[in-house]
């Protein structure tokens, strides 16, 4: 069933999209290296196939060769499937996403080939669309054009929602996102900010973590930070924290993160403070 939302979170644009519910990231080895890897295996084999008239027994062959390699030892959460039908969309690998898609081949729909089936494929809207506002669903859209990167925030709720919240309470006003748009400075450092997320410092050193999760067979826990043992009251960027997988040794290293997201958030607070107001067009109080 076609639901309506304003933004589309997993197409958004030309220049990213999103595939994490299709399994992208959900292996040990899951850099972006090896996840374009994975990506254009795919595409390069469903694209030959498509080339001469795709056919079901072909799309059943690749399956029978791929999917229990992709569903095997390598994958981290053992409950979620990872697609095997899941490619580049566009020649320049801008955009991730469904190779069996009926855009993808004039009108036609294969994802009854899947192992989700056409109907699950079709109706699916991950948590992002109904958890984050539409202005914390903007603010990703407008400062990520990054396949990698982009899937891997806009499906992160406790990141998006701590950063807006952290930003907005420096700025003693709702974070718009329309005037972040307009500014390439502003954009920029937001970027750094969701950039962080990939060479975080302390982020745990395990190979079976995922942004907050450890995984252990069928099992799962989150990444805890004891700041009872610390003397320490929760850190106003917990939830970035968890985000990020963070692993604190002791107070000292607490403190330095924190104040390292307080130095970039300061920055873009003094930066978006500056904005003329021609230049946010007033609408400073008034997201769009
Ligand atoms: S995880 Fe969410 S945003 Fe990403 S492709 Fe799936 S439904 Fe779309
Ligand atoms: S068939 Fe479904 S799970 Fe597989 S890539 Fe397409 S949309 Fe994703």
């Amino acid at each position: 069933m076609e639901r309506k939302f304003l933004y589309h979170l997993c197409q958004p644009d030309n220049r990213k999209s999103c595939a994490a519910c299709c399994g992208i990231y959900n292996f040990r080895r899951n850099s972006r290296e090896d996840i374009a890897k994975r990506l254009r295996k795919n595409t390069a084999h469903i694209t030959g196939l498509a080339d001469q008239g795709l056919k079901e027994e072909d799309l059943e062959a690749y399956s029978s060769e791929i999917r229990a390699l992709y569903n095997g030892s390598d994958k981290l959460c053992l409950t979620v499937f990872n697609c095997e039908f899941v490619g580049f969309l566009d020649k320049d690998e801008n955009r991730v996403g469904c190779l069996l898609h009926p855009t993808k081949n004039n009108g036609r729909d294969w994802r009854s080939c899947s192992f989700y089936g056409e109907e699950l494929c079709e109706g699916h809207y991950c948590l992002s669309y109904f958890y984050l506002t539409v202005e914390e669903q903007r603010l990703v859209i407008e400062t990520i054009d990054d396949w990698y990167l982009y899937g891997l925030t806009i499906t992160d709720i406790d990141l998006v929602k701590g950063v807006f919240s952290a930003i907005s309470d420096i700025l003693g006003e709702s974070l718009n996102p329309s005037i972040v748009s307009k500014n390439s400075i502003l954009r920029r450092i937001l970027n750094q900010i969701w950039q962080m997320k990939l060479s975080w410092r302390y982020r745990v050193r395990d190979e079976n973590s995922f942004g907050k999760y450890i995984f252990k067979g069928e099992d799962y826990r989150e990444v805890r930070i004891p700041y009872e043992s610390f003397g320490r009251r929760t850190s106003p960027y917990h939830r970035i924290f968890l985000s990020f997988g963070s692993e604190f040794r002791d107070v000292d290293e607490l403190e330095s993160a924190e104040r390292m997201l307080s130095r970039v958030f300061d920055l873009f607070a003094k930066t978006y403070s500056k904005v003329p107001l021609a230049e946010s067009n007033d609408s400073r109080r008034r997201p769009e």
